[in-house]
C-alpha cells in the first residue's frame, strides 16, 4: 500500500506538514522548572466544582513556577455544546479571580499558541492525522453504524471484548481499490489509529498525584478523526498539549482509563509525554456513605451556587485549598493573615482517593475568612453581591457607605473578631436593625418578667441616657436602673442569692436591647445606640413603651 497516496486521497486539502506546526509553535522560552498548564473545559453550559478544583491546581502550578496558565476551549463535540457556553466558562473563571496568561477571552483569543478553541484548529489536527496516514499509523474506516452494531452483537454473542480491533477491524487491512471505490461514492469515513498494542503488555507509569500506576497497552483501533473531519478528545489532547507546549496535564481521574491510548498517541506522533496529574473526585457524605457529587442531587456542585448564595470568592478558594493540599490548614493556622499565594502548593499533598466536600466546613472557613476582612472589604463584597442578587439592599448600602461601614466595623479587628457572616446573604438580616424600613421586632419579651418592670426600666433608661457617656458610664447607669427596680446590679450577686432579686442587670440590658434592636441577640448595644443616634434610639424605646400603656 502506498501510504503517501492514501494520505493525499484522504486529505487533499491539507498542504501543511507537522514541521510547519513545530515552527509556528516553537518551544517556549521560560525559566528552568517553569510549568505550563491549561484548563480545557467543554462549553456544556455547566461549570462545576471539579472545573474550579482543577483550575486552581493548574493556576498554582504554573504561577508558582514562573510558568504559563492557559484556557483552552474543548468544543469539538457539537452535540454537548450549548449557546453561550464559552462565555459561561470565561465568566465563571473570571468571577473566581483566575488569571489566564493566554487563551480564549470574551474578545477572541489571546496568546501566541492559539487558536485556543479546538473548533478553530481543524487544519492543525488534520495535518498530524495526514502524517499518521503517511506513516501507515492510521487508516480510513467506512463502516456504517449498522455494521458497527452488528460487530458489537457478534462480540456479545462470542463473549469477546467490545471494540474495533484484531479480526473485528474490518478496514484495517483493506486494499487501495476498496478504499478508492468508497471514496469515489463519497461514502463518509472516520480515521482510525492502527494500534500495535497488546493487552498482554503492561508497564508502569508515574502520575504526579496517583503515584505509580500500571498501564495495560491499548489494542483498539480507536477513531482519531470523525466523519465530520473533527477529532475526538483523545486526538485533540496530544496535538494541542504538544503544540501549546503544556508540561503538566491536570485533569479528573475519570480520564485514567483512556490514558493508555493517549500515551500511545503521544508516542506515535513523536511527542514528548507531559507530566500527568489525575485529580481525585470530589465526594460527599450522604447518610454515612461517601458518594460522588451529583449534578442532579447536589446544588453545591454548580459554581453558580456559590455566587448566588453569596459565598465570597476568597472563602471558596480558601476552602478548596484545604481539600487540595492536606497541609494547607496547618499552614493557615500558622499564617492566619498571609496571602494564600504564599502557600507552597504541591501535587504530592493532593488526595489520591477522593476529597470529601463538606458545605458545613466551607461555612466555617468562610466565617473565619470574612472575620479577618476589614469593614471596607466586607462592604465592597456585600455591595457587589447585592447589586446582582438583592438590588434594593445594594441601593440601601450605597446610599450611605460610611454608615454601612460603621455598622460592619462592630466587633471587627482585634484578636477575637465576630464571626457573623458565612455568606454575603447573611449580612442583610444582621444589619437590618440599622435600617428603619427593614427593622422589625423579631423577639418578644420572655413571659417570666413583670411587664411593669420592663416599662419602668425603659422609662428610667430614657431619663438617664446621655449619648456623651462612655461605655463604662453607660453601663453603670443600667446597673443603677437594675438596683432601683429590685434587680441585682451584678450578675454574680444574683447568682449568690437569687431569691433576693427579681432578676439581674443582664435582664435590664435585654429589656433595652429588645426595644432598640427588636432582638434578644444583637451586636454590642452601646455601639448600636451610637450608630443609630440618640434620636432613633429613644424613638424606638418610646415606640416599645406605647405597647405597655
Ligand atoms: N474537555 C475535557 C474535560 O472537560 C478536558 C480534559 C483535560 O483537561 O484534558 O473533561
Amino acid at each position: 500500500m502506498d501510504f503517501n497516496e492514501l494520505a493525499e486521497l484522504l486529505y487533499p486539502h491539507i498542504t501543511t506538514v507537522p514541521d510547519d506546526m513545530e515552527k509556528r509553535f516553537p518551544p517556549r522560552i521560560l525559566p528552568e522548572g517553569a510549568k505550563v498548564t491549561r484548563i480545557a473545559p467543554s462549553p456544556t453550559g455547566f461549570m462545576h466544582l471539579g472545573n474550579l478544583f482543577g483550575a486552581i491546581t493548574d493556576e498554582r502550578l504554573a504561577h508558582q513556577s514562573g510558568g504559563v496558565f492557559l484556557l483552552r476551549i474543548e468544543d469539538t463535540d457539537a452535540k454537548r455544546e450549548v449557546e453561550g457556553g464559552v462565555e459561561k466558562i470565561i465568566d465563571a473563571f473570571t468571577r473566581f479571580g483566575l488569571k489566564f496568561d493566554e487563551g480564549a477571552t470574551l474578545d477572541g483569543d489571546f496568546g501566541d499558541y492559539g487558536p485556543y478553541r479546538q473548533s478553530d484548529r481543524v487544519e492543525i489536527y488534520q495535518t498530524y492525522a495526514k502524517q499518521l496516514v503517511r506513516e501507515g499509523k492510521a487508516y480510513p474506516c467506512f463502516c456504517t453504524e449498522k455494521e458497527l452494531e452488528d460487530i458489537r452483537l457478534l462480540q456479545q454473542e462470542q463473549k469477546a471484548d467490545y471494540g474495533y480491533y484484531g479480526r473485528w477491524a474490518v478496514w484495517r487491512g483493506a486494499d487501495m481499490d476498496a478504499i478508492k471505490a468508497k471514496l469515489k461514492d463519497s461514502v463518509p469515513f472516520v480515521l482510525r489509529f492502527r494500534s500495535e498494542g497488546s493487552i498482554d503488555n503492561k508497564y508502569k507509569f508515574t502520575d504526579l498525584i496517583k503515584g505509580t500506576v500500571e498501564i495495560t497497552e491499548n489494542d483498539k483501533d480507536h477513531i482519531i478523526i470523525k466523519s465530520d473531519g473533527i477529532p475526538p478528545y483523545a486526538f485533540a489532547h496530544p496535538v494541542d498539549d504538544h503544540l501549546m507546549r503544556v508540561t503538566h496535564v491536570v485533569r479528573g481521574e475519570e480520564w485514567l482509563p483512556s490514558l493508555p491510548f493517549h500515551l500511545q498517541l503521544f508516542k506515535a506522533l513523536g511527542f514528548r509525554i507531559p507530566k500527568y496529574c489525575h485529580t481525585a473526585q470530589l465526594l460527599k457524605l450522604d447518610n454515612g456513605n461517601k458518594r460522588k457529587l451529583s449534578k442532579r442531587l447536589d446544588p453545591e456542585l454548580a459554581l453558580e451556587f456559590y455566587h448566588a448564595e453569596g459565598y465570597p470568592v476568597p472563602c471558596v478558594i480558601e476552602y478548596l485549598m484545604t481539600l487540595l493540599n492536606s497541609n494547607f490548614e496547618e499552614w493557615r493556622m500558622a499564617n492566619p493573615f498571609e496571602s494564600i499565594d504564599k502557600f507552597k502548593f504541591t501535587t504530592n499533598k493532593m488526595s489520591v482517593s477522593g476529597a470529601l466536600f463538606d458545605l458545613n466546613k466551607l461555612t466555617d472557613v468562610s466565617k473565619n475568612t470574612i472575620a479577618r476582612m476589614s469593614a471596607d472589604e466586607v462592604f465592597k463584597g456585600v455591595t457587589q453581591w447585592a447589586e446582582k442578587y438583592d438590588v434594593d439592599f445594594a441601593e440601601r448600602l450605597n446610599k450611605d457607605p460610611d454608615y454601612a461601614v460603621r455598622i460592619l466595623s462592630i466587633g471587627r479587628g482585634g484578636t477575637k473578631p465576630r464571626k457573623d457572616f458565612a455568606t454575603w446573604a447573611d449580612v442583610k438580616p444582621y444589619v437590618s436593625l440599622f435600617y428603619d424600613d427593614y427593622y422589625q421586632t423579631e423577639d418578644v419579651y420572655p413571659g417570666e418578667f413583670d411587664r411593669s418592670d420592663i416599662k419602668k426600666a425603659l422609662e428610667l433608661f430614657i431619663e438617664t441616657y446621655d449619648e456623651a457617656d462612655d461605655s463604662v458610664q453607660w453601663f453603670s447607669k443600667i446597673k443603677s436602673i437594675a438596683d432601683t427596680i429590685g434587680y441585682a446590679p451584678e450578675t454574680k450577686l444574683y447568682k449568690k442569692n437569687p431569691d433576693a432579686y427579681k432578676g439581674h442587670v443582664g435582664d435590664i440590658s435585654m429589656f433595652i436591647r429588645i426595644a432598640v434592636t427588636g432582638r434578644l441577640n444583637s451586636p454590642d448595644l452601646y455601639e448600636v445606640m451610637h450608630i443609630l443616634g440618640r434620636h432613633r434610639t429613644i424613638e424606638r424605646i418610646n415606640k416599645q413603651l406605647t405597647g405597655f400603656s
